[in-house]
Formats: C-alpha cells, sequence, structure tokens
C-alpha cells in the first residue's frame, strides 16, 4: 500500500512544487532547505549501505558448494551484462544528448573537475585505499567498493568460527541499512518539494527546454533499457544459454509485472525463484545460488541509468566530460551497481557515488530525482528479467534440462 501511495505522493508534490516555483518564486528559500535535507540524508546512509550490500554479498557467494566453477560463471556474467547494459545506456545518451542544448542555467555552479588532470593509470591506482577509514570519511566510493569485495572475499577463506560472526553482523548490519533507507526514500516527496520549486524558480523564464529535455532524457533511459532487455540478454539465452528466450519471457511474466509495479528486485526475490525454478526448469541448486545474489548484485537496469543519469546531468552543466571520465563513468556504474540495494530507488542513493568520482556537482541529483521513480519500474524489470536469464544460462551451462 504504501508503495502505490508514494507514486502518488511523488506526483502530487511534482506538480505542487512546479506550480510553488512559478507563483512563488520569492518565497522558495522558505522550503528548498527540505532538499537539502533530503540529499544530506541520502549521503548520510551511502557508506554503511554500500559497504554492508557488498560485504554480505560477496560472503554469499562464498557460501556455496560449488563455490569456485558457479561463482566464477556467475561473476562472469553479471559483469558482462552490466557492462553490455552500460555501453548501450553510454550509447544512448551520447546520441540523444538529452541535457545538451537545453541551456539549464547550471553551468555556474561546478567547480573542482579534478579527475580529468589524473592520468587512467593514476586514477586505477587511487581505487587502493592507503586508509580505508578515511576513504569513508571523504567518501571516496571506488576504494570503499574495492575495499568492501575484498574484505567479503577474505571473509570466506577464515575458519567458519571467524567467519560466521562477520557475516551474521554483515547481513544484520545490511537489513537495518535497508530499513533506513526506506525510511529516508519515504520522504522523497518532500525532498522533490525542496529542489524541484527551487529549481523552477531559478529556471521560470526557460522552463519549456528543462521539461523537453526531460523527457528527452526519460527516452534515452527507457529506450536503451528496452534495447538491452529485448535484444542484448534474449540473445545470449539463444546461443549461449541455448535457450528460447519468449518461452523464457512467458514464464517469467508474474515475477517481471511484480518488479515493474514493487520496484525491488529483493520484494520480487520469491516469485522470481518460483518462476525459474517451476516454469522454466531451473534445478533449485541454481537458482538458489545465482538469483538471490542476483537480486543484490547484478542489476543490470541500474547500471544503465547510472551511466545515462551522470552523463545527463554532466550535459545539463554543459561540462564535456572526456574519455577518461566517461570511462571512470562505466567502471564507477558497474561497481556502485554491483552495492545497490535491491529495494525502490537504491539507484537514485548512489548515483552520487557516480557525480563524486568524476567531480559532478551532488546538486545535479535535484534533475533527476523528479522522474527516478517512474524510471525505477522499468530498470527494476530489466534488473530481474537479466538475473532470471543469467540463471538460465548457467543451469545449462552446467548441462540442465529445461522447459524453454
Ligand atoms: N529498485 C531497483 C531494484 O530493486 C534498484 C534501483 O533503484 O535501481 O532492483
Amino acid at each position: 500500500m504504501r508503495k502505490i501511495r508514494l507514486h502518488w505522493q511523488i506526483l502530487i508534490a511534482l506538480i505542487l512544487s512546479i506550480l510553488f516555483g512559478i507563483f512563488f518564486t520569492d518565497q522558495v528559500e522558505y522550503v528548498s532547505w527540505m532538499g537539502d535535507v533530503f540529499l544530506r540524508a541520502l549521503r548520510m546512509i551511502i557508506v554503511p549501505l554500500i559497504f554492508s550490500s557488498i560485504v554480505s554479498g560477496v560472503t554469499g557467494i562464498g557460501n556455496s558448494k560449488n563455490l569456485g566453477r558457479m561463482s566464477a560463471k556467475t561473476f562472469g556474467y553479471y559483469l558482462t551484462t552490466s557492462f553490455f547494459a552500460i555501453m548501450t545506456g553510454l550509447f544512448m545518451v551520447n546520441l540523444l544528448k538529452p541535457g545538451k542544448g537545453a541551456d539549464l542555467g547550471l553551468s555556474g555552479v561546478v567547480e573542482g573537475l579534478d579527475v580529468g588532470a589524473e592520468t587512467f593509470g593514476q586514477t586505477l591506482i587511487n581505487i587502493i585505499p592507503v586508509n580505508i577509514i578515511e576513504a569513508m570519511a571523504t567518501g571516496d566510493m571506488l576504494s570503499i567498493i574495492f575495499f568492501a569485495i575484498l574484505f567479503g572475499f577474505f571473509t570466506t577463506k577464515v575458519k567458519p568460527s571467524f567467519s560466521k560472526p562477520i557475516e551474521k553482523t554483515f547481513n544484520a548490519i545490511f537489513e537495518v541499512m535497508m530499513q533506513l533507507t526506506m525510511f529516508v526514500i519515504r520522504f522523497t516527496p518532500l525532498g522533490i518539494f525542496g529542489i524541484v520549486s527551487k529549481m523552477v524558480a531559478e529556471q521560470s523564464d526557460n522552463l519549456l527546454p528543462v521539461i523537453s529535455s526531460m523527457a528527452v532524457y526519460m527516452i534515452a533511459v527507457i529506450g536503451a533499457l528496452i534495447i538491452h532487455a529485448a535484444i542484448t540478454l534474449p540473445v545470449l539465452v539463444k546461443f549461449i544459454g541455448r535457450s528460447n528466450p519468449l518461452k523464457h519471457l512467458r514464464c517469467m511474466s508474474v515475477p517481471l509485472l511484480t518488479a515493474f509495479s514493487t520496484s525491488s528486485s529483493n520484494a520480487t526475490l520469491p516469485l522470481t525463484l518460483k518462476a525459474v525454478e517451476h516454469n522454466s526448469g531451473v534445478s533449485n541448486e541454481t537458482t538458489g545460488f545465482v538469483l538471490p545474489l542476483g537480486a543484490t548484485i547484478n542489476m543490470d537496469g541500474t547500471a544503465l541509468y547510472e551511466c545515462v543519469a551522470a552523463l545527463f546531468i554532466a550535459q545539463a552543466y554543459g561540462i564535456e566530460l572526456t574519455l577518461l571520465q566517461q570511462g571512470i563513468v562505466v567502471i564507477t556504474a558497474l561497481l556502485a551497481s554491483i552495492g545497490a540495494a535491491g529495494i525502490p530507488m537504491a539507484g537514485l542513493v548512489i548515483i552520487t557515488i557516480i557525480l563524486t568520482a568524476v567531480g559532478l556537482p551532488l546538486e545535479g541529483v535535484g534533475l533527476i530525482l523528479a522522474v527516478d521513480r517512474i524510471l525505477d519500474m522499468f530498470r527494476t524489470t530489466v534488473n530481474v528479467w537479466s538475473d532470471s536469464c543469467g540463471a538460465v544460462i548457467i543451469a545449462r551451462s552446467e548441462g540442465e534440462m529445461l522447459n524453454v
């Protein structure tokens, strides 16, 4: 019920904030603090959320029985498809350029685009934190993610008497952080009201280009998602999984519709498990390994979305990203999607990682906030679809006979 209400609340907040920004231009300072509070809260949750999400996900992999082969395949699949997804997003956003040309008047706010000054090698070296506490304190997300993956991996390498309490602790922290995130997300309508009304007031003579560039932005995201879901993944299922993607799609109709309406891979997980096992005929072992992990780690739709959103924000600020910076967006989007939780609007939380990584202003989140909830429905569906295709491909590679 709450999820349905949130949709409506966001829509109402959006409409009210636009009206407020237009008609009460001088009064927006009384409400704009709500936007600041909301953005601060998003930044507050990010480090513990991502860290616990990755550690509990990676230790989850380590716990499986046929660990070596299965996890290599599963990780290989996750990374490859997420990478394809990001490239599709990169292509679309460079093709349609939703933020370009629409002079959003934001170019003045930018400072500290320092990444371009570094060489690619140096950027890679910098992923290794010299001090993890410092990386956490300064929100250096790439380093945090890097350390979290290593920490999770080596947790699986120590004696169970040591690893079990760590796993339990991080699973527990992750659960708490998900609850906390959902609590913050509930304030999205107020955040939107604060941010959007301020933006509208600042742009009041310039509204049409803003709206039209938002529309093109949505087309870029949804278009790229459709290409990934309707072409890339089915081709993989067909040729690598030697299965019928259309049949598999039919088997998956219930979880996909649920993903669309709940915007949560985690909430959809029980239905995904059931459909992939009972309808598509994948064994319990494979589904039990690939799908729960996929729900947190494998997020093609989210990865694609992060890339398009970051480039859209850059375009809107009139910033030409160098090839190196685009490369950093790709890598960060990949890593950040691993750390995103399978809950509504988690992708919005982690966009701040990418903005920080390439030195884009965090206020850029305000630009994409208003339509994030709608795009979340589409990207979550693609996340779940990709997990299920992964289960089919891996099952076939293990010699299983399927119904699809
Ligand atoms: N809602 C997405 C999911 O649960 C995550 C995201 O916000 O991108 O899969």
